[in-house]
């Protein structure tokens, strides 16, 4: 199991009470503690975050009464804390042991069938199965307009880094930032930025910004039958996908892929707004068509409908989302990612009922597994589909003693 994040603690979880022997490698719930910036809040809602367990007893609530902590409802957005605490609880009540180590290399095992996996310490091991639930580490897309600010790289210390590079916004107290993106990563670091003192302004290319509405816990029969709901809000269309993530997989590739781009644009939670709205200035219809390093500085050419416009900031934040590329998982040897067929126009895998790759006995779950199964797999939200699907087939490979 490579990945130890809510997919890959879920699949474990199931594989474990299988009593199928499984290593698990990772750092427990490290996106989360590690590639969000503190004080970020979960966009889901509570009974859209639960982790897949094998039996009953193991969900955010099921935690939260636990630890005589109050219940969580659509009006409470959750804490990133409070969601890594709870798959920590998780991994020791489902899981146990998981090694946080890094997994280097993945190949084909050439003396019998099955893999060799290599750790970044060195070892290596031998496994009948490998899932890769590894989430959106190594994924992350910067514009090529952005590129020349970074000739080594994005990174934290660069004049651009990707919001995954941080956890902790405050080191740009400050300094003039520009945050690209319309989506939830650009709208609240936009927040926490101007929270730290930097001066920030966010350059959105659609005409305006969405923004979630507040949930009605009550709602009236009439309206939850015209728009019903589902982990990834409401509407029939986003009910379907949540209820048959399966039926998804069998529509025709051009439909899902549209499916994945489509389903849910970017947005931010409703709980957000007022941090934002006539708070951090917000350039729309704007898109960076140039960008260069200018000493210590950061200019940008930015184009409108009224014309272009220039701008000048200490450091660019690229709110830009990922880029589903498993060639982009370089642990995998060259010649194993020769072997997984993609969904054609995409560089995401093909994946079977069981999330197997056409390479026989090699899994993969989590964000990859969307253009395959639909918009769920982004989100916790599907790690109770996957789980049990992937460690009851996984769980076939395990030769009895
Ligand atoms: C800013 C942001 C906010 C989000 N908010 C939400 C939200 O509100 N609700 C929601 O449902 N989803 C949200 N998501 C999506 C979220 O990433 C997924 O829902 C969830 O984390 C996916 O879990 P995962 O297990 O696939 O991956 P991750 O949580 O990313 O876990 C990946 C695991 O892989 C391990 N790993 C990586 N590479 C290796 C390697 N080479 N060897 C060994 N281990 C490795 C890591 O240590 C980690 O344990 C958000 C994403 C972002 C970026």
């Amino acid at each position: 199991m490579i990945g130890a994040g809510p997919y890959g603690l879920s699949v474990a979880a199931h594989l474990r009470a299988a009593g199928v022997p499984v290593r698990i490698f990772g750092e427990v719930m490290d996106s989360w503690r590690h590639a969000m910036a503190t004080g970020m809040f979960l966009k889901s809602t509570p009974d859209a975050t639960d982790l897949s367990a094998p039996e009953p007893g193991g969900r955010l609530a099921d935690f939260r009464k636990v630890r005589g902590e109050s219940e969580l409802t659509e009006l409470t957005p959750i804490p990133c804390d409070v969601f890594v605490r709870y798959g920590q609880w998780f991994q020791k009540r489902y899981v146990g042991d998981v090694e946080p180590a890094k997994v280097a290399g993945v190949d084909r095992d050439p003396g019998a069938p099955g893999f060799v996996v290599g750790l970044d310490d060195g070892r290596q091991l031998t496994a009948a199965a490998v899932v890769v639930a590894t989430g959106l580490n190594g994924l992350a897309y910067l514009p090529k307009e952005l590129l020349r600010l970074t000739p080594e790289g994005p990174a934290a210390g660069a004049l651009v880094s990707h919001t995954s590079h941080h956890s902790d916004l405050s080191q740009y107290a400050g300094q003039r930032i520009a945050v690209i993106g319309g989506g939830q990563s650009a709208l609240e670091s936009s927040a926490l930025l101007h929270e730290a003192g930097a001066h920030v302004e966010v350059l959105v290319r659609e005409r305006r910004v969405l923004w979630g509405s507040v949930p009605r816990l009550d709602r009236p029969w009439p309206q939850r039958l015209a728009q019903p709901a589902s982990p990834l809000g409401t509407g029939w269309t986003l009910a379907a996908i949540c209820e048959a993530p399966g039926g998804v997989r069998l529509l025709p590739a051009a439909a899902r892929l549209l499916l994945f781009r489509r389903a849910l644009g970017p947005s931010g939670g409703w709980w957000l707004r007022d941090r934002v709205e006539g708070v951090v200035p917000v350039r729309t219809s704007c898109r960076v068509i140039r960008a260069e390093a200018s000493g210590s500085t950061a200019r940008l050419e930015i184009t409108r409908p009224g014309g272009s416009e220039r701008l000048v900031v200490d450091h660019v934040l690229a709110a830009t989302g990922y880029r589903l590329d498993i060639d982009a998982l370089a642990f995998l040897a060259p010649a194993l990612r020769r072997g997984i067929v993609c969904v054609p126009r995409s560089k995401a895998p093909q994946l079977s009922s069981t999330f197997e790759t056409t390479v026989p006995g090699l899994y993969i779950t989590g964000s990859l597994a969307a253009p395959m199964f639909g918009p769920m797999m982004r989100f916790v939200a599907g790690t109770e589909y996957a789980a049990a699907r992937i460690a009851r087939d996984a769980s076939r490979w395990v030769v009895a003693p």
